[in-house]
């Protein structure tokens, strides 16, 4: 049987880099693998990613993080969903939430249900039927009941919060855990006879050998793609949007528990409200507008006046072809992007570890552990890909060129087929893998204004059942506390 492997080298110390080291402290300490991470002060980190999706939860509790040191730490607040304006048509508004919406009423799901209400004049919009929208239009949080029977266990929730400090939390878990964290920048890195990575170079001459080399690099890639020429799928014709401006501001009137993506005329823009401000941004085509237009739409949009200079930041929609090879697995931005439009960059970040962890090489580097890992991750990448689409095609808007493009463009293949059989009778039973599950497709769906022709002929009935959970949901949200009175917050915020 083949031995352990006995080091292992991330290269990048950004969200992705921290995230690893944390995990992999966590997971191996006692086990004599040493950890080690390099990373560059003078090259810096993204530091954008601020919404999350709530399987962040279950990456904090399996490291053991208590949730209110951690909130406090990253200036974190609780998130209940995301809203969507102007995606739709222009006006539009609709949050998709961590939740269900309604329940099934004699046998038949809700949002069959809900249509025959639609057709007869006596729906109120979807998204009026989940209590995790209801609480965050009301500004209202609690964490979810454990009684699966009450109305107030149907909903999850995510974080949105500081990314650097997240990086330095998560960078203090991991020393404590025995990872070794050097700084220097890589210049070169050194390939055996297998093409395995031997050892990186850092600019002062030091050689850094490893078993394992995690590449947390960044867009760049610096051993996956700069050594190992991996190659890219790049999704840009499907999702053209390869810019953004990030800039923070004050938060203005009660911090909301939720992030919010505003449709603009190239792109959309994100708002997502933090303890100590709120952060800001503009992801958009320079295909279809120029970076000056796109930011003074941002900077129109601000509640409050800039806090910083406005930041610009480039990339390309799309994926490494191969995200493990040889040795040497990426995670993070080095291993691919999607615009953060459903937050889920750390999400993918949060699969690469856990599918690395379940597929940990030994010594003797059984090739099944790479072809398994790349396999599982183009899946995710890929549905995550066309969730993301689905928001794009299902618009309405032909006010601009942009907006034209996106609702007329050709799709693919597997977001086509889902669309085409929820445009027929409302399927969605074929959305019960990956990270998003049907209430997601729903909101969306839904929220957009794409409502299937043909519903499940028993539905009709529910008119009195759907206005008691109206009802049930509106006396729920009046007794919960205020979501700013709920934050864990530091004691110097909180004087
Ligand atoms: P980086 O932050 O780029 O870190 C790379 C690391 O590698 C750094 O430490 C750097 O110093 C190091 N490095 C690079 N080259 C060298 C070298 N030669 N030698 C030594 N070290 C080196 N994600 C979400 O989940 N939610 C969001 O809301 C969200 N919003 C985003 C908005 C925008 C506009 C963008 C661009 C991204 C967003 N993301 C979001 C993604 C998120 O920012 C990233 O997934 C996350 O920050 C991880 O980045 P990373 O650690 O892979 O890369």
């Amino acid at each position: 049987m083949a031995g352990n492997i006995a080091s292992v080298l991330i290269v990048g110390g950004g969200t992705a880099g921290w995230m690893v080291a944390a995990a992999l402290g966590h997971k191996l300490s006692g086990t004599g693998i040493a950890v080690t991470l390099v990373e560059s002060e003078a090259i810096g980190t993204v530091g954008v990613g601020e919404a999350t999706v709530p399987h962040i939860r279950a990456f904090n509790q399996a490291l053991g993080f208590d949730e209110a040191a951690f909130m406090a730490a990253t200036n974190a607040t609780f998130k209940l969903g995301i809203e969507f304006r102007n995606w739709g048509r222009i006006g539009d508004s609709y949050i998709h939430p961590f939740g269900a919406f309604g329940q099934p009423i004699g046998g038949v799901d809700f949002h069959h249900q809900w249509i025959a209400l639609r057709r007869s004049g006596r729906a109120e919009p979807f998204d009026h039927y989940s209590l995790p929208v209801a609480m965050a239009r009301a500004n209202r949080f609690a964490h979810p009941a454990a009684d699966p029977a009450s109305l107030a266990s149907t909903y999850g929730y995510a974080y949105q919060f500081d990314a650097s400090l997240y990086a330095r939390f998560l960078r203090a878990q991991a020393e404590a855990k025995g990872v070794t964290r050097l700084e220097g920048r890589v210049v070169d890195v050194t390939q055996d006879e297998r093409g395995h990575v031997s050892a990186v170079t850092l600019d002062d001459g030091r050689r850094l050998s490893a078993d394992l080399f995690v590449d947390c690099s960044g867009f760049r890639g610096l051993l996956i793609e700069g050594a190992l020429a991996s190659g890219y799928d790049e999704w840009t014709h499907w999702l053209p949007c390869d810019r953004a401006w990030a800039v923070p501001c004050a938060n203005v009137g009660p911090i909301g528990p939720y992030t919010r993506a505003t449709a603009l005329h190239a792109g959309w823009a994100w708002r997502i409200p933090l303890q100590h401000r709120a952060g800001n941004g503009h992801v958009f085509a320079s295909g279809f507008t120029d970076e000056q237009a796109a930011l003074d739409r941002l900077l129109g949009q601000l509640d409050a006046a800039p806090l910083a200079e406005p930041r610009q930041l480039r990339f390309t929609a799309g994926k490494r072809r191969r995200q493990w090879i040889g040795n040497t697995v990426a995670i993070g931005l080095a291993a691919g992007f999607l615009e953060p439009l459903e937050s889920t960059s750390i999400h993918l970040i949060q699969l690469g570890i856990e599918r690395l962890l379940d597929l940990f090489p030994t010594a003797d580097w059984d090739p099944l552990d790479a072809a398994e890992f790349n396999r599982l991750m183009d899946l995710e990448y890929e549905r995550v890909r066309d969730f993301i689409i689905l928001h794009y095609a299902a618009t309405q808007r032909d006010d601009t060129p942009f907006w034209n493009h996106v609702r007329t463009m050709s799709l693919p293949d597997s977001l086509a087929t889902k669309m085409a059989l929820w445009r027929a009778r409302g399927v969605v039973v074929n959305y019960r893998q990956g990270m998003f599950l049907e209430p997601s497709w729903l909101a969306v769906y839904l929220g957009q204004n794409i409502v299937p022709d043909g519903i499940d002929p028993r539905a009709g009935a529910g008119a009195a059942d759907a206005a008691a959970m109206l009802r049930n949901i509106a006396s729920t949200v009046e007794r919960l506390p205020t979501h700013e009175s709920v934050l864990p917050r530091t004691l110097e915020a909180a004087a």
